[in-house]
């Protein structure tokens, strides 16, 4: 099947409620372009010199969310044309990256939209702020002028078994719920971004109204 059918498909399956975010690194323009006529508005992009080169045959016929690892990319992501070609950044998981995005935010006059990223599985290799560490983080931020909390992003660890990712995401939403409960000034809960192409389904069931799907859209990446 091609990319149109996958998202023809995908965009029937899932609930009404539910964004479908195409995760689209390593992709070319020709198959994001593919992408949109089928019905795609946003696209997730992890590094941002690929993101660049798409968005300039794309630009703005489509929406754009970072969603790589900021630390390693830090310089890049705090330019000026990246931080106006990107509609949300959904990995922020520390202070620091929170304060520089809010601070070149104010010299463009833009309020970005970000979820915190969960390390819901405590993996010391990956990024993403701890579980407990989460609220912490999210009241130091919140009275930020030009970055605005909209909710959070988790991966979880990889396994093959999708049943596997579920306390992961049972995990991140429990967050969620308790961040809604507290209810912090300039903090909204309102995106909850889980699941991939084989957690998808198991994240839907936990909550999740975003999903990042890259290989049941495009295929296996070369
Ligand atoms: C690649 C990626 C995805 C999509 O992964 P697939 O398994 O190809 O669906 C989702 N989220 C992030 C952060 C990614 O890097």
């Amino acid at each position: 099947m091609g990319i149109k059918d996958n998202v023809k498909h995908l965009l029937k399956e899932i609930p009404a409620n539910v964004i479908l975010v195409a995760a689209a690194k390593t992709r070319t323009p020709e198959e994001i372009l593919e992408a949109i006529d089928a019905g795609i508005e946003i696209f997730g992009e992890n590094y941002i010199g690929e993101a660049k080169k798409v968005y300039t045959v794309i630009g703005k016929k489509a929406k754009w969310h970072f969603i790589g690892t900021p630390k390693t990319q830090k310089h890049d992501l705090l330019r000026r044309k990246t931080l106006e070609m990107f509609d949300m950044i959904e990995t922020v998981d520390s202070f620091e990256i929170a304060i520089e995005v809010d601070k070149r935010c104010a010299q463009i006059n833009k309020v970005m939209p970000i979820l915190i990223e969960i390390n819901s599985g405590r993996e010391p290799q990956k990024s993403g702020v701890l579980p407990e560490k989460a609220i912490e983080l999210i009241k130091e931020i919140s009275g930020f002028q030009n970055i605005k909390i909209v909710g959070l992003m988790t991966m979880g660890p990889r396994f093959g078994n999708s049943e596997d990712a579920r306390p992961y995401f049972k995990k991140t939403k429990e967050i969620f719920e308790k961040v809604k409960k507290i209810a912090i000034s300039n903090v909204e809960m309102k995106y909850l971004s889980m699941g991939m192409s084989n957690s998808y389904r198991v994240a839907i069931e936990e909550g999740a109204n975003v999903v990042r799907i890259g290989t049941k859209i495009f295929g296996l990446r070369k």
